[in-house]
């Protein structure tokens, strides 16, 4: 907590914005999962008018924050808060209304018609859209400032501090360390491309009482947590004590929705650990979404794909879904970690799924340096994912088109989810110094994971930058060798 007055004084008046920011959570929630459909149009004037008035509060702070960090003898909660509250400032001093303007208009308007071309396969619909969003997005870098490169900027939004340098260095040995990886697997055979458990159909009811009982398996909180269902599951919180994730049901494939909970739960479990006194303050919230992402992996990968997860799982899997009658654990064991290399990023595997994003990340560097045009985007797309993962989109839909990110103006986000994996890494190698993790799985004693996680990342939220917590908990940061490690472990050993 804060013992400084003027810093203090700060925290009181920033408590009306994060009051704004709950209830913009909450609007959002609830428009993902029971608004009814014909009120899409109100409520996004809604959430642009609370926009407004979180901008307007936020431009009084810019002269006492300025003038707070000036001040010597802050605590790490003092400087925490000050950094987080300069880094969201700097986003409005820096950037003209015009500017913000232009980029929330083409952002909404191309992705309707990013929705459409996708559906027709026409990349050229949606082109002028791109290209208009890819201007803006140089000009944000540019009021922005960086060093080096301009994508450094854009980086900045999403990984406080990432740089390509970073990033071309993680993502090289990621990917000579991959390769060697997938070769061997899908040479090897052991864990099939496809499973004939992909297509059985599963009762959504006994599918529900699959995923509650997963949540009370992982402990989660039955006061200050809960479960919905939208189209593409995420997670969010209105406060530490407020947490809410939802999942989803299509019907067939069951991991697609047990995973989904569980990668899901681990985003929420970061958020529900956030040490209670950051509450109604910025740090309140994972310190950046590559270490955000990291949580939900490991809970996905680390933990829920893992030998001892799935045996813990199998009696409440056997009982409600009775299709698996003809399958052990070990056939389970398989099917969740099946290796395919495939066109489609977010229904790939932990081996392939890295080099969906390195593609994009490449992309998106050559585009805002000025190296690539839009137009010659898709044919170097598929280009790209015959190099990397070996198969070519036939189409644009299952190529250049398959992610809604762009449209929404969302670039400079695509790395922070291999980066999450990588730190993912990061954790598992950490975690095993201090524990055997899998007999703590298979004794199903994930308190003890949680326990550990809450002390080393946590309680903290936002009090650290993403590299300066990493470099006090491992002593290096983004270190793509402990994932590849992992992997190699899991699926060549
Ligand atoms: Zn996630």
């Amino acid at each position: 907590m804060s013992k400084n007055p003027a810093v203090a004084e700060i925290i009181e008046k920033y408590k009306p914005i994060w009051a704004l920011d709950s209830a913009s959570a909450l609007l959002e929630w609830d428009m993902e999962t029971y608004m009814p459909i014909g009120s899409s149009e109100a409520r996004g004037v809604t959430l642009a008018q609370v926009q407004l008035m979180k901008q307007q509060r936020m431009m009084q702070l810019v002269n006492p924050v300025t003038s707070a960090e000036k001040m010597g003898g802050l605590n790490d909660f003092e400087k925490g808060f000050l950094r987080v509250m300069k880094h969201d400032l700097d986003y409005y001093t820096k950037l003209p209304p015009k500017l913000l303007e232009d980029m929330a208009r083409v952002g909404t308007e191309g992705t309707v018609v990013w929705r459409e071309a996708r559906k027709k396969s026409d990349f050229n619909m949606f082109k002028p859209y791109l290209e208009k969003m890819m201007e803006l997005k140089k000009q944000e870098a540019e009021k922005l400032g960086y060093v080096g490169h301009p994508y450094n900027a854009l980086l900045d939004r999403f990984e406080e501090g990432l740089t390509t340098a970073d990033v071309d260095k993680v993502f090289t040995s990621l990917a000579s360390g991959l390769k060697g990886i997938l070769n061997k697997v899908v040479a090897a055979g052991r864990f099939p491309a496809t499973h004939p458990l992909e297509s059985i159909k599963y009762d959504e009811s006994a599918m529900v009482r699959v995923n509650t009982t997963v949540l009370k398996l992982l402990n989660m909180p039955e006061k200050t947590f809960r479960m919905d269902v939208s189209t593409h599951p995420f997670t969010t919180s209105m406060s530490i004590e407020d947490v809410r994730i939802t999942t989803r049901y299509e019907g067939a494939d069951f991991k697609a929705s047990l995973y989904s909970t569980v990668h899901e739960s681990g985003h929420a479990i970061y958020e529900l650990q956030t040490d209670p006194s950051l509450d109604y303050t910025p740090l309140a919230k994972g310190t950046s979404l590559g270490v955000h992402e990291s949580q939900s992996r490991f809970w996905e990968n680390f933990i829920g794909r893992s030998r001892e997860f799935v045996k813990l799982i199998y009696p409440t899997l056997s009982t409600n879904l009775p299709f698996l009658v003809n399958y052990n654990e070990d056939d389970i064991y398989r099917y969740v970690n099946s290796v395919k290399p495939s066109l489609i990023r977010v229904e790939a595997d932990e081996v392939t799924y890295n080099f969906h994003i390195i593609l994009r990340y490449e992309l998106e560097k050559l585009l805002i340096g000025g190296k690539l045009e839009v137009s010659e985007l898709p044919s170097i797309w598929n280009d790209m994912m015959e190099k990397y993962v070996g198969v070519r989109p036939e189409n644009d839909a299952q190529g250049v088109l398959q992610d809604v990110h762009w449209s929404g103006g969302l670039i400079g986000y695509f790395a922070t989810y291999s980066l999450g994996n990588v730190i993912g890494g990061m954790f598992y190698n950490q975690i095993r110094k201090d524990m055997d993790l899998s007999n703590v799985i298979a004794k199903g004693e994930i308190v003890r994971v949680k326990g550990w996680l809450k002390e080393k990342l946590h309680k903290y939220g936002a009090t650290y930058s993403p590299k300066e917590i990493q470099t006090r908990l491992f002593g290096e940061q983004y270190n793509p060798q402990r994932l590849v490690n992992y992997l190699e472990e899991k699926y060549l050993a």
